[in-house]
C-alpha cells in the first residue's frame, strides 16, 4: 500500500510518496504556476510513482463541504488563476484514485496528533506564520470544519499603540492576525524582512504581542490541549519564548495554573516541521480508502 501526498502551497507544490506506515519514500516539488501548467505535472508525477490513494493539503480558502457539488474547489484566493479551480475533481479525474482533501493547516494538525508533537492528545491547534497566517484544529477525533473551515489568520486583534504600522497588510481587515503578524506585515512595518532584524530588535516583541493574542483567543475559544507554531516567521528562535511569556501575561491568571500546562509544554514548535502538511496529506490519503482496504492490503 502506498499513499500519495500533495502539499499545495502558494509558491510550490510538494509531492510525496509514503509507505503503509506513513514513512516518506520519495519527494519532489514544482513551482506553483497556473493550474493549466501545474496540474498536468502533478498528475504525471503520480503516474510515474503509482499510489493507492491521494491526500491533498491545500492552501485556502477551499470548499470543504462534502455535500457540495463544488467540494474541493479553491474559493476566493488572491491567486486569481486558481479562483474557482476544482482542485480535487481535477486530480481525482486525472488519476482515478480515492482522494482526500483538507487545508494545509488542518492536515498539519492531523499529522502532529497522529505522529508528531501532540501524539496521544485529544486536541491540537496548528498555526503557520509565514507569507500568510493560518490555523488548523483537530479535536475530539476529527479535523474541524463548519460553514467552510477555520480561518484563524483573520481573527481580529488589538493593535499595539506603539506599532509603526497603522493598518495591517490584509486587504480585507485593518487589524487581523495575518495583517499584523505575517512575514509581509513585518516587511511593511520595518522595511526589511523579519529575518534581517536583529534578535533583540523590538519588532520581535511586537510580533510576539500579536501572536500571543492569537494564541489566547484560540485558547479561550476552542481550549486546545496543545498549540503548535510553524512557518517561516517562527524560524526565529527568540520568538517562541516571547510568545509564551506574553500569553501568560494576557491570560492574567484567569485559567487555573493546575489546568494550564507549563508554557514550554503547551506552545511549541511542530515536531514534523517542515513536513507536517505533507505527512498530514498522506494521512488524508489513508483516510480516503475504505477501512477494509487499508487493513487488508498492508
Ligand atoms: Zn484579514
Amino acid at each position: 500500500m502506498r499513499y500519495g501526498a500533495i502539499e499545495a502551497g502558494g509558491t510550490k507544490m510538494v509531492m510525496g510518496v509514503f509507505d503503509a506506515d506513513i514513512h516518506l519514500l520519495e519527494q519532489a516539488s514544482i513551482p506553483t504556476k497556473t493550474p493549466e501548467e501545474t496540474l498536468p505535472a502533478m498528475i504525471d508525477y503520480f503516474k510515474e510513482h503509482p499510489v493507492d490513494a491521494l491526500g491533498i493539503a491545500a492552501f485556502g480558502p477551499i470548499n470543504l463541504r462534502a455535500s457540495s457539488p463544488d467540494y474541493g474547489t479553491i474559493l476566493n484566493t488572491p491567486k486569481l488563476a486558481w479562483q474557482r479551480f476544482p482542485l480535487l475533481d481535477t486530480l481525482r479525474g486525472g488519476l482515478g484514485l480515492p482522494c482526500g482533501i483538507d487545508t494545509d493547516v488542518n492536515a498539519a494538525a492531523l499529522a502532529e496528533v497522529k505522529m508528531g508533537a501532540a501524539i496521544g492528545l485529544g486536541s491540537c491547534l496548528y498555526f503557520t506564520i509565514g507569507t500568510g497566517v493560518g490555523g488548523g484544529l483537530y479535536t475530539e477525533g476529527r479535523l474541524v470544519h463548519g460553514l467552510m473551515h477555520p480561518e484563524m489568520g483573520h481573527v481580529l486583534l488589538s493593535r499595539h499603540e506603539e506599532d509603526p504600522l497603522l493598518n495591517g497588510v490584509c486587504p480585507y481587515h485593518p487589524n487581523c492576525a495575518e495583517g499584523f503578524a505575517s512575514g509581509p506585515a513585518m516587511q511593511a512595518r520595518w522595511g526589511v524582512p523579519g529575518k534581517d532584524l536583529a534578535p533583540d530588535h523590538r519588532g520581535w516583541d511586537l510580533e510576539a504581542y500579536y501572536l500571543a493574542q492569537l494564541c489566547v483567543d484560540a485558547l479561550m475559544v476552542v481550549s486546545p490541549e496543545m498549540i503548535l507554531m510553524g512557518g517561516g516567521v517562527m524560524h526565529e528562535e527568540q520568538l517562541l519564548p516571547k510568545i509564551r511569556q506574553q500569553v501568560l501575561r494576557m491570560v492574567n491568571g484567569y485559567i487555573d495554573r493546575g489546568q494550564l500546562p507549563e508554557m514550554e509544554d503547551y506552545i511549541k514548535a511542530p515536531a514534523l516541521y517542515p513536513n507536517s502538511g505533507l505527512v498530514g496529506a498522506a494521512l488524508l490519503a489513508k483516510q480516503a480508502l475504505p477501512k477494509e482496504t487499508r487493513n487488508k492490503q498492508r
